[in-house]
């Protein structure tokens, strides 16, 4: 689990900020996660600021709702470069859904943090494809900390990284969440529709015996 470093109560211009990225699938827990840093920083008399992309607004237009509907208040932005004059004398800097950010995402997080803020990224670091998703892997790159969380495999039970797509459609983005998606292994994902509940049951049943 993710430890806080501690940091002297300085004014921001004499401390410094850093990057940290919570990347997995959908279902992974990456908002939990992000909502559980932003509340204990709440509780440390931090200031905190929230953004999103104006584009998800699947659940609520200005919070942040995880799955297990956790909520906290935020702001949604149009562009990443809307951050930063919003973002003003704040310790510290909370992003959702930052795939969904444009490429300005990432000077705006080095910008922050170069200011003294501490900053905390969630967001998707693959597509339904499979391919790296926007400027997650740029973010992670740049960050102090990357952490990537997982989800189960809805098929086999292993630890899932792949959000594996089950409506047909080409969109890269399409909001929907539950009924759209559901977490994959490597090898659940891999074999796609053929992945079947039952066959991986009896495979271990018999193996064991
Ligand atoms: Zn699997």
């Amino acid at each position: 689990m993710f430890i806080e470093p501690t940091r002297r109560r300085e004014p921001t211009h004499l401390r410094t900020g850093w990057i940290e990225v919570i990347c997995g699938s959908m279902f992974s827990g990456k908002t939990e996660e992000l909502i559980r840093r932003l509340t204990r920083a709440r509780i440390a008399k931090l200031n905190i600021q929230i953004f999103k992309p104006a584009l998800d607004t699947r659940y609520h237009h200005e919070n942040i709702v995880s799955h297990s509907d956790l909520t906290i208040p935020s702001t949604p932005v149009q562009t990443a470069s809307q951050i930063l004059p919003l973002a003003g004398d704040c310790d510290v800097v909370g992003i959702d859904e930052a795939q969904f950010f444009d490429t300005d995402i990432v000077n705006v997080c080095i910008n922050l943090a170069n200011q003294g803020k501490r900053v905390i990224v969630a967001g998707l670091d693959m597509d339904f494809a499979g391919n790296p998703f926007g400027c997650i892997p740029q973010l992670m790159s740049v960050a102090e900390y990357v952490t990537k969380v997982h989800a189960i495999c809805i098929v086999c039970g292993d630890l899932a990284q792949y959000s594996y797509r089950l409506v047909p459609s080409k969109e890269r983005v399409l909001l929907g969440e539950t009924e759209s998606y559901e977490a994959r292994c490597r090898r659940c994902f891999n074999l796609g529709e053929n992945a079947g509940r039952k066959e991986w049951v009896y495979e271990n049943v018999t193996d064991d015996e």
